[in-house]
């Protein structure tokens, strides 16, 4: 048993620090003192959910309702209780500054417990149908009788989503290594194991019920998704054939959906690349594998909607409307997709991960190659050993609406979660310009002037260093941005804004008038990679004092809402990026 108490105090003191190292170690003392049996519990709420992101409920729970249960045990009008969160701007931070006029006695009253508070909230999130709503509202004011003040603060931030401790993955794997086995140098273990099963609730209840020998022993497993490999970007054809040994497998790059998707008998279910659960924006492919008799697999892909008449493929965002459920079967009929299956990470009952590239590709044709559906098909593929066959390859995936090529090394295993030189992306290459986009988190902005006032005017971006799990700024950007558009970023951003600098961002000396939560991903154009004292991407990596900078950075209208912030592009992609500009 766990006081909730004493995790809203640790929650206190998180949201008050401003460096990650002291992050950590709030982290590793709470991780030591918590019961065996609650800890995966524990490392659900840090990041404010239920279970692992794919199978993590949302809890559906409005602000009006809580309003009504702050009214009911308080005894304040709901009328002053929303004017207050008008002006605050957060439910738990206005619960703070009630005062409880308890409407049971004390003698009722009992101390709130972590394991009360999760399996609460588990109830609230499978309440569905009539009458769910009061039982919901029921189950809140109970707890909230409860709570004293900073109870209240933490129970309504955890159940309305807006606990923003901003606690990545890589830190809790950090804190979960050092609380559990003294080292650092462990967590590499828990990162494969998290790699392959994308849990790490299970991965430390694991490793604190046994050791990390049995982390050891997790293994992928069906309708579990695994974090996808990764591919480095290339220049021009001659350092990916370098980066290759002279010889490599060419693959069409298309610009889809990345899709993994897992069947055992009826059971058929789909992921995306930040291992959302998407089976029910595809339905047609379900259907595919239900007839099929080929069983028992997880395989990737990329999905790619494609023009009903002439079969071309459309660009990627004909798939965002495959996000309102209820017009599924009207965006079925106007945007038919194709599946391109591009790797088999599971078959038979076996982890084919561990084969090679080249064994993986003959087992996938095995299994897939001779399905007769016009929907699903193979990626195509070549051999490759000169610049020329890659270039003549290139041409004939550009000529067939792709963006480029994918070199992938034929005796590689595939690596979860990892990128590396095994997987090369290669795009259409213009002379003087910086081909590929970057994918930058929004960290902070300035209030706009002129026709933006009221509005966000430019915003702050960062990238990101997986080793440091810290975000480094790299530009401000005010161009690219429709108005519509800008309004719905606003809207978006303004849930995500903190009263200071997050303590996962290195911003240096500069001052923004709001910071927010790295949450949200815009996709980038520039036309140079400079040298800046101002941003901190690569601080003193090529000059003393100077970080790097985008020129003329622009927004190409694309928000990245498939990657989380751990995706963004990393200070060692920028440095390459740069590193091959100036060699040009
Ligand atoms: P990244 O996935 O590398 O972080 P990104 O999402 O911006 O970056 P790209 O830079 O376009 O994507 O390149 C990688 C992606 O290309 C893959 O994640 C996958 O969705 C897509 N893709 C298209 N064709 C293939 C293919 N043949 N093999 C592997 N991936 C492919």
């Amino acid at each position: 048993m766990m006081l909730f108490l004493e995790l809203a105090q640790t929650f206190k003191e998180m949201e008050t620090t401003s460096s990650r190292i002291a992050l950590t170690q709030f982290l590793v003392e709470l991780l030591k003192k918590t019961p065996v049996d609650i800890i995966d519990k524990i490392i659900y709420l840090i990041q404010g959910k239920l279970g692992p992101d794919h199978s993590s409920k949302e809890l559906g729970i409005a602000e009006k309702m809580v309003i009504r249960s702050l009214s009911i045990v308080t005894g304040n009008s709901s009328n002053e209780i929303q004017l207050l969160y008008n002006r605050i701007g957060d439910l738990g931070d206005v619960a703070y500054r009630l005062r409880y006029n308890r409407v049971q006695s004390t003698l009722f009253q009992e101390h709130l417990t972590v394991e009360k508070v999760f399996d609460t909230m588990v109830k609230i999130a499978n309440t569905s149908g009539t009458g769910s709503l009061d039982l919901k509202r029921r189950y809140i004011t109970s707890m909230l009788n409860n709570s004293s003040n900073l109870e209240a603060k933490y129970l309504l931030k955890l159940v309305l989503g807006t606990l923003r401790l901003g606690i990545a993955n890589y830190t809790l794997i950090d804190a979960l290594a050092l609380s559990f086995t003294g080292d650092k140098k462990n967590k590499s273990i828990l990162e494969n194991a998290f790699n392959l099963s994308s849990d790490l609730g299970n991965i430390a209840r694991i490793l604190a019920k046994g050791s990390i020998k049995d982390v050891q022993l997790i293994a992928v497993s069906l309708f579990v998704p695994v974090r996808p490999m990764l591919a480095e970007r290339a220049r021009d054809s001659r350092e990916a054939l370098n980066k290759m040994k002279g010889e490599c497998f060419a693959e069409f790059k298309i610009d889809g959906e990345r899709v993994q998707i897992h069947k055992k008998g009826n059971q058929i279910e789909l992921f995306t690349r930040s291992l959302e659960n998407i089976t029910p924006h595809f339905p047609e492919i379900v259907k595919m594998f239900a007839d099929e008799n080929t069983d028992n697999f997880i395989v990737e892909g990329e999905v790619v909607a494609i023009n009903s008449t002439n079969l071309k493929y459309l660009p990627f965002q004909s798939l965002m409307k495959r996000k309102r459920k209820h017009e599924i079967q009207d965006v079925m009929e106007k945007y038919p997709v194709l599946l391109n299956l591009f790797d088999l990470l599971y078959y038979n009952g076996q982890d084919t991960m561990e084969l090679s590239f080249f064994e993986r590709r003959r087992l996938l044709e095995d299994a897939f190659g001779n399905i007769k559906n016009d929907r699903l098909k193979l990626v195509d593929q070549t051999k490759v050993s000169t610049i020329d066959e890659i270039e003549k390859f290139m041409t004939k995936a550009l000529e067939n609406g792709c963006e480029g090529l994918m070199l992938k090394d034929p005796s590689s295993r595939y690596r979860a979660g990892a990128r590396e030189w095994a997987w090369i992306k290669l795009k259409r290459e213009y002379s003087g310009t910086i081909t590929d986009s970057l994918d930058l988190v929004i960290l902070g902005a300035l209030y706009g002037k002129g026709r933006r006032v009221g509005k966000y005017g430019a915003l702050l971006l960062g990238s990101y260093s997986k080793t440091e799990d810290t975000f480094y700024t790299i530009c401000k950007v005010g161009t690219g941005f429709k108005d519509d558009v800008l309004t719905a970023l606003s809207n978006r951003l303004n849930k995500l804004v903190i009263h200071k600098k997050h303590p996962r961002v290195e911003a240096g000396a500069l001052s923004m008038d709001v910071w927010f939560e790295p949450n949200i991903i815009l996709e980038i154009v520039t036309s140079e990679i400079t040298l800046s004292p101002v941003y901190t991407t690569g601080r003193n990596l090529i000059k003393p004092g100077y970080g790097f900078a985008l020129r003329f950075p622009k927004f190409t209208g694309n928000v990245r809402d498939d990657k989380a912030p751990e995706d963004t592009t990393t200070v060692d992609e920028v440095l390459n990026i740069y590193s091959n500009q100036l060699k040009q």
